[in-house]
């Protein structure tokens, strides 16, 4: 689960990390009231979206051709004057409602959002500093040592992507022990590593290690301080963040699980949920419904080995019951990009000949606009397609994980 930035900050305050204050608006008027709350002199207007970019990307309206606002955020075309920033600085109250102004209610691209944008519903208005250096931090999980590893580098404000590529050893890297946290040696490594000294590194050690033990006791799975910042005061700040959370943990942090912003998830996604599927949205054609995740896997390993791309992923779970086969239609066949639907099921406890005629009834409470392709394995397998056999609905049906891959690309092409 991914969170905005105003919340990333909210829990790096309560931890104990310096980020600076904020105040969150939906409406451009509360920007005026929000600068002076601040304390004025230099603010800064942030569209809080879960991507990031914001800085080089820019907010439009319908007017603006998409595809051309990629090239701008992406500084693949020059960026014509007046077009709006996700990330702008202003010194006046009138320049704070100007600035919220041309970027709430309207679409931010960025070279992370691709041409659909976000929408901007929210705006942080928080409190700008003087930047005398600009750091990057990062946390991930390294599947590797199979621990958080901390990442450090001194050039931030950069894609971090491009520093990992051109100049890898430019990253610093302490791998953390969950049950330890980040040791003093390490704080002091890192902060010497990434050039801070004196009193910024005694605040830097401090800042590090409460990052490092908000990402463990939070389970998060990657945490990203794109700036770090040291000021013209000698004092280091998260001028920007990104959380993402571990789903599966997300139970035993109810405060966090309360952080999600449903405009910002995919809708599918949401709906699936709740009904016990499994559901994650791609860019292809062929639609997957599939039972157990390891299935899934290799389903989509088979389609595009054959030439396919998938929709989706959707496992229903063990026990693929009629209610979620057809849930899990309907929310398949809610996208207008699906050419064909590939049913991959494995009988075990459920019985093959239960689940076909699962498949049947929810085949004619919907109506099937694409080819659907059905293989069955497991118990009760003859019955099963036997069912489908004579069902007289116009469903194919393949033999084997090869034929069905091979069934579905083609029906998908044609
Ligand atoms: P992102 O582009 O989505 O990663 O958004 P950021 O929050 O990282 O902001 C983009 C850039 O705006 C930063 O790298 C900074 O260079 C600049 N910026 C953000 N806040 C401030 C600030 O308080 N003062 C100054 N001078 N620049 C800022
Ligand atoms: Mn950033």
């Amino acid at each position: 689960m991914k969170v905005h930035e105003y919340q990333a900050k909210e829990l790096l305050a309560s931890a104990g990390v310096a980020a600076p204050a904020g105040v969150v608006i939906t409406r451009p008027e509360e920007a005026a009231a929000a600068y002076e709350k601040l304390g004025g002199g230099l603010v800064v207007v942030k569209a809080q979206v879960h991507a990031g970019g914001r800085g080089k990307g820019v907010a439009v309206g319908p007017e603006v051709d998409r595809a051309t606002a990629l090239a701008i955020a992406s500084g693949k075309l020059p960026r014509p004057a007046g077009m709006a920033k996700g990330v702008q600085l202003v010194e006046s109250a009138e320049a704070a409602v100007a600035a919220a102004q041309s970027m709430l209610g309207k679409t931010l691209v960025t070279y992370q959002t691709g041409e659909a944008g976000q929408t901007i519903a929210k705006v942080l208005i928080t409190v700008g500093h003087n930047i005398v250096r600009e750091l990057y931090l990062g946390l991930a999980i390294d599947r590797a040592t199979q621990s958080p590893v901390l990442m450090a580098s001194t050039e931030g404000g950069v894609e971090i992507e491009t520093v990992a590529a051109t100049a890898p050893e430019k990253i610093h890297r302490e791998t953390i022990d969950v049950g330890v946290g980040l040791a003093s040696f390490q704080a002091r490594k890192v902060c010497k590593a990434l050039g801070l000294s004196g009193d910024t590194a005694k605040k830097g050690e401090v800042f590090l290690k409460n990052f490092v033990k908000l990402f463990i006791e939070k389970d998060c799975s990657l945490a990203e301080i794109n700036p770090l910042i040291v000021t013209e005061a000698g004092d280091v700040m998260a001028l920007d963040c990104k959380i993402n959370f571990d789903d599966n943990a997300l139970f035993k942090h109810p405060d966090v699980a309360a952080l999600l912003d449903p405009a910002e998830e995919d809708p599918n996604e949401l709906r699936a949920g709740k009904s016990g599927l499994s559901y994650v949205s791609l860019d292809g054609d062929i639609a997957c419904l599939v039972n157990g995740a390891g299935l899934a896997m290799s389903t989509m390993d088979l389609i595009k080995y054959h030439g396919g791309e998938p929709a989706n992923f959707l496992d229903v779970g063990g026990g693929a019951t009629k209610d979620q086969v057809l849930e899990g239609f309907r929310i398949l066949l809610s996208s207008t990009t699906v050419k064909a639907v590939l049913v991959n099921i494995f009988g075990g406890i459920m019985k093959c000949d239960v689940i076909a005629a699962a498949i049947l009834a929810a085949y004619d409470e919907i109506d099937f606009r694409v080819p659907l392709v059905v293989r069955l394995e497991g118990t009760n397998v003859e019955a099963g397609k036997k069912l489908l056999a004579d069902s007289g609905r116009k469903i194919i049906t393949a033999d084997g994980l090869t034929d069905a891959a091979k069934k579905v690309v083609a029906a998908a092409k044609g």
